[in-house]
């Protein structure tokens, strides 16, 4: 997860609209591994609602002054810089924001402790305050206003992303499966042998290959430079619930011992909950894939096209 955020959370808004100054100073030494990066959008009253962040960054000569407080960041207690959302003019919340490379270890900044997750336990989760917080206005990417725009699109490679690296992991969770229950016996046979057991691993197995079509479709429109925002977050969508399908019939076929955390089964079964809320949870994909559709309720619309 945490090398996700380095590689498709924080970095592709540089990668895109940065100027040589932040390409220079934060994307290359994150791409050459020098520097961890993290990514500051949510806050403990603004999650899938993006639009709504209270974090601000004022303007004093050539600098930016930034005051306010993110939660959930991952890799925080790791990261050299974080790319953060802040508002800096006082226009709509589209055209308010900016995104802004702040070195982590700035005076002002201030990180509570880890959070206490259920699962992702390899990379550390934290919220970080920030208080008249002082970094050059150079670190601004692109153009200031831009941020909303721009983080909305970074969102779009770090969802394809997320649903990308869960498609070995999913095959990793059948294929473990069936090596156990072949061993397991019950009832004179293996739990393999019963066939529900095996029916239903094939059907996950057929969701899986499924996944995978609309993930490496999706994936070529993008580099082919189309807008991908609906299949986007159908893969999302589809991944996020697909994984909890899998790694929950898969856990109930290894039976008490899938309820222990001497398994990689029930891992899985905590660490892959995420993708259904991180990143833009189910519901915020099903609003985005209605208002593709032209099916979104006007009075819903102004709201859902403010949240990630
Ligand atoms: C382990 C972890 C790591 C994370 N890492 C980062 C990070 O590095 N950087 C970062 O910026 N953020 C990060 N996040 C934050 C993550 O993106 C948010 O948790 C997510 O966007 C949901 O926001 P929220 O938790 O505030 O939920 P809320 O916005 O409070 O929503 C709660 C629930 O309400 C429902 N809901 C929301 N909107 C709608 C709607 N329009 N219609 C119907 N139902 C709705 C959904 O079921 C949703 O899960 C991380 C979160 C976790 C748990």
């Amino acid at each position: 997860m945490a090398v996700g955020v380095q590689t498709d959370m924080a970095t592709p808004a540089l990668a895109r609209f940065g100027s040589h100054h932040v390409k220079e100073q934060f994307l290359a030494p994150s791409i050459a591994g020098d520097f961890v990066s993290c990514l500051g959008v949510s806050e403990p009253g603004s999650g899938s609602d993006v639009a709504s962040i209270q974090t601000s960054a004022k303007r004093d000569g050539d600098d930016l002054i930034i005051n306010g407080q993110k939660m959930w960041i991952t890799s925080a207690f790791q990261a050299d810089w974080i790319c953060l959302l802040a508002n800096t003019l006082h226009t709509s919340p589209h055209t308010n924001k900016t995104l802004i490379c702040v070195p982590m270890d700035t005076p002002g900044i201030h990180l509570a402790k880890r959070i206490n997750k259920i699962g992702m336990l390899s990379s550390d989760t934290a919220q970080i305050f920030f208080e008249d917080v002082r970094v050059p206005a150079k670190n601004i990417v692109g153009e200031e206003g831009k941020g909303f725009t721009y983080q909305m699109i970074q969102f779009q490679e770090e969802r394809l992303a997320a649903v990308a690296l869960l498609l070995s992991p999913l095959n990793k969770c059948i294929q473990i499966t069936i090596d156990y229950t072949k061993e397991r016996q019950a009832f004179g046979k293996s739990i393999l042998d019963n066939q529900y057991v095996h029916y239903r691993l094939a059907e996950l197995e057929t969701e899986v290959e499924c996944l995978r079509a609309l993930t490496y479709r999706a994936t070529e429109l993008y580099v082919s430079g189309e807008d991908v925002t609906k299949l986007v977050s159908m893969c999302k969508l589809k991944g996020g619930r697909l994984v909890r399908e899998v790694t929950d019939s898969c856990l109930q076929f290894w039976g008490g011992m899938g309820f222990t955390k001497e398994v990689l089964v029930s891992r899985y079964y905590r660490d892959m909950r995420l993708i259904s809320i991180g990143g833009g949870a189910d519901e915020v994909m099903l609003s985005i894939i209605c208002k593709y559709m032209g099916i979104l309720p006007k009075h819903g619309k102004k709201k859902e096209t403010t949240s990630k």
